[in-house]
């Protein structure tokens, strides 16, 4: 098989060997449902409160404050199902236009239901105004939530900023912080958040693993109602070898922060940099600092990026054009459309996110392999204004009319 160059680790990560080993005891022999009465069951629940411990020392919490979910989909829909739930008189929420899929869609589910959703505006740089935030407080909002690092740009929001606005407030604050861990420091204390979602595959753990994190004393209204499992706060016979795995990956990932994080922030500034000054009409697309220090997102104007991404796999190279849950749409990304990029330089950005995994090798490859594929990509490209058919007044019309064509195909 072709060695994989894998540049995507916003999308997933790749499962530590060391999470494999800590898992598998518990698809092997160790396969007790941890809230039985006997000891079979007992010692099974002994490695799930471990691995409690283990993901609340990341985020510097207390284990009782932590409950397992399936995902950090679930916990973003957790946290503002039990916002809702238990303030009844509350039917306003704030979010931001930029938000991963899962709080966008919930939110626009949650209009259709009767909510008032406000979702705020970012700038060109990815940014939001916190005054216009405040302003949009009202009496009735029931919850606050603006994730941490953005998964397509990695631009970061100021949260603890946010979540103190909203304590003086008095309104709950939730944040989507599914892309941090492993990538900045996360203490919630020090945040002062009240919820907060974590996704373990993000972290070198398998998928299918979440958490959310609820401050002492949050009322909480659970979303997933069964037995009484996670304290009675989500149903569901527990996912052992996944919680487990998850803890393991948390340890991890916390021995590694500071060193792995220079080690990884300076591959990607050698590639983003190299990129930037040696291919023509590219651009950063959000704000350089404050941002996740593995990720870039750069737009290469008169290609489209899916024809990249076809190319760059051909050679083993895996990367992306924004979020792996919006794969297949058409439409451009809904983050890069909200900072005012045109959907042309939308469709011709690609997000190149680095891992623990990822070498000098890799990013040499990289670099040899991309811009070649810009330069013939752009040669025969119908948005290049170079091309013989084009001047460079007429690059939307012949986007229309490659889309209409395209269409047309389609349908047939
Ligand atoms: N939030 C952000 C910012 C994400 O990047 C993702 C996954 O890409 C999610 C939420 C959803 O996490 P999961 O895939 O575990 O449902």
């Amino acid at each position: 098989m072709q060695r994989i160059h894998y540049f995507d680790n916003n999308a997933t990560t790749r499962v530590a060997p060391e999470v494999v080993e800590a898992m598998m005891p518990f698809l092997t022999e160790s396969w007790g449902n941890p809230s039985s009465a006997y000891t079979f069951g007992h010692e099974v629940m002994c490695h799930v409160d471990r691995a409690r411990e283990q993901v609340a020392a990341l985020i510097n919490a207390d284990p009782k404050e932590v409950t397992f979910t399936s995902c950090g989909t679930e916990s973003d829909n957790a946290a503002f199902h039990s916002a809702l739930a238990t303030q009844p008189e509350k039917r306003h929420l704030i979010t931001t236009a930029v938000e991963h899929s899962a709080n966008i869609n919930y939110g626009q589910y949650l209009k259709k239901k009767g909510c008032d959703v406000t979702f705020l505006p970012v700038d060109a740089s990815g940014a939001l105004d916190l005054q216009m935030l405040e302003k949009t407080i009202r009496p009735d909002t029931a919850l606050v939530s603006v994730m941490w690092a953005n998964n397509e740009t990695g631009v970061i929001f100021p949260v603890a900023e946010i979540a103190a606005l909203c304590r003086g407030k008095g309104v709950l604050f939730h944040t989507d912080a599914v892309q941090v861990p492993g990538k900045l420091k996360v203490d919630v204390r020090e945040l002062g958040v009240d919820f907060l979602s974590l996704s373990a595959h993000k972290l070198n753990a398998p998928k299918g693993i979440g958490l959310l994190y609820v401050k002492r004393r949050t009322k909480f209204q659970p979303l997933v109602i069964g037995g009484h499992q996670e304290r009675g706060r989500r149903g569901g016979t527990e996912n052992v070898p996944y919680m487990v795995g998850f803890g393991r990956a948390a340890e991890l990932a916390l021995a590694r922060l500071g060193e792995e994080n220079d080690r990884v922030r300076a591959l990607r500034d050698r590639l983003e940099t190299t990129l930037l000054s040696t291919v023509s009409h590219t651009c950063l697309n959000g704000a350089k600092e404050p941002r996740l220090p593995n990720t870039s997102n750069i737009a290469f104007d008169f290609v489209e990026a899916e024809a990249v991404l076809m190319l760059l796999d051909q050679a083993g190279l895996c990367a992306s054009s924004g979020s792996a849950c919006t794969t297949g749409s058409l439409d451009p990304s809904h983050v890069l459309t909200a900072m005012g990029v045109s959907p042309m330089r939308a469709r011709g950005s690609l997000r190149l996110s680095l891992g623990y995994y990822n070498t000098d090798e890799d990013v040499d490859l990289l670099l040899k392999t991309l811009p070649p594929i810009i330069e013939k990509l752009r040669a025969i490209s119908p948005l290049n204004p170079q091309h013989p058919d084009n001047d460079q007044y007429n690059v939307e019309a012949a986007r229309a009319k490659a889309e209409k064509e395209l269409a047309a195909i389609s349908f047939q």
